[in-house]
């Protein structure tokens, strides 16, 4: 029979069934309920951070944090432009701009010199993603943002459990926004998180997802908000998928390792990991070399011929049609050619060893 291996796949193996039946069984399955409470408690010490708030997707988790920070049309924010597209999107919800900045070669996140670069009197505010897990060069960026009086969002909806100096991502930003969709290292198969070490920022924002009602006066709204909430069932899965996060974690670099150790030597490079950091490979990421006579998408054709799946990388989001126009005569070469040439392997953490080495076997024979 045909192999097939997937890119990404969920892993419910811990005690996933037994919270969702709970939440079942006593009738609370709406945004109330002991599961929530447990979740963003458990997330903010994983994190290392006195506040976590749920929310539906890591879309709205964006957007909660800009609109926590005051974000509104006329500022602008920098993004990188070799990112998710949600990142430049949330942005725009608020009426502001994204600002693109071209990636660092060494860790394929944005670039602080091109950060530097890009910012005007209108800048607010630099989100900063931790692309397929690995960190960012946060030493530099969150220089550069304290010396023009910047806020820092980190979009960790890639690197859960992802360091920096021994510090987890999630906690080095202002604000700072996960993701749990199905194809992130864990999931509750749409929800998000926020987090925040600065009280008063938390309690905007929690007034801000529940639909900017005042706290202390039921059905008193003096604030647009919006219902950005989380379910209690989402949170059940959530939590049992939390109380497993460090073997997901660990799977997911010894997947990355696998591949490495398989595949050095071909004509490709994977994702370089910073001195001082951590990379989590929610995806191992690999960058096939230029001039070796077989294109990116006819590699991931011959591997879909033997069943196995695989992602090319975002479009840097300055193509896309509704940012180009702001991005004529600029040129983003770094992230170009890794959104070009690279590829997301299999990579979740349920996958065999036996798996990976298929895959291995595949690549190599469609590159020599
Ligand atoms: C997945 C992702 C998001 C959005 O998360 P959703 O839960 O799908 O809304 C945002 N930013 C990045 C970098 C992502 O990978």
């Amino acid at each position: 029979m045909q192999k097939s291996i997937p890119v990404s796949e969920p892993a419910l193996s811990g005690n996933e069934k037994q919270y969702v039946l709970d939440c079942l069984e006593s009738n609370w399955i709406s945004s109330n309920g002991k599961y929530i409470g447990a979740f963003e408690k458990g997330f903010a010490d994983f994190c290392g951070v006195r506040h976590a708030l749920s929310c539906a997707n890591g879309t709205v988790a964006l957007h909660l944090a800009l609109l926590g920070l005051g974000i509104k049309p006329g500022d602008e924010v920098i993004v990188p432009t070799l990112t998710y597209v949600a990142t430049a999107n949330a942005v725009v919800y608020c009426g502001a701009k994204p600002v693109f900045v071209d990636s660092d070669p060494l860790t394929w996140n944005m670039a602080p010199a091109e950060v530097e670069r890009a910012i005007t009197p209108q800048t607010r505010a630099i989100i900063i993603v931790h692309i397929y897990g690995c960190p960012a060069e946060m030493d530099a960026l969150l220089g550069i943002a304290r010396r023009h009086g910047l806020y820092v969002i980190e979009d960790a909806a890639e690197a859960h459990g992802a360091e920096y100096d021994q510090k987890r991502v999630g906690s080095f930003g202002d604000v700072s926004t996960f993701s749990f969709y199905g194809n992130k290292i864990i999931t509750t198969g749409e929800g998000g998180m926020v987090t925040t070490n600065d009280s008063t920022l938390a309690a905007r924002m929690l007034q801000i997802k529940g639909q900017g009602m005042d706290p202390q006066r039921r059905y008193w709204f003096p604030i647009i908000g919006y219902n950005y909430r989380m379910t209690n069932i989402e949170a059940a899965i959530g939590l049992a998928q939390l109380e497993k996060i460090d073997w997901h974690i660990q799977r997911r670099i010894e997947i990355a390792r696998r591949y490495q150790a398989n595949l050095a030597g071909e004509k490709v490079s994977f994702q370089p990991e910073p001195a001082k950091g951590r990379n989590v490979y929610w995806m191992t990421s690999l960058v096939l070399d230029e001039g070796i006579g077989i294109s990116r998408d006819e590699l991931r054709e011959k591997l879909a011929a033997s069943g196995i799946e695989t992602r090319p990388f975002f479009y840097p989001l300055h193509t896309l049609p509704m940012y180009a126009v702001d991005s004529t005569g600029k040129s983003f070469p770094v992230a170009s050619r890794l959104s070009a040439q690279g590829i997301n392997l299999p990579s979740y953490s349920s996958l065999e060893d036996s798996d990976i080495d298929f895959v291995c076997t595949a690549i190599q024979a469609t590159l020599r």
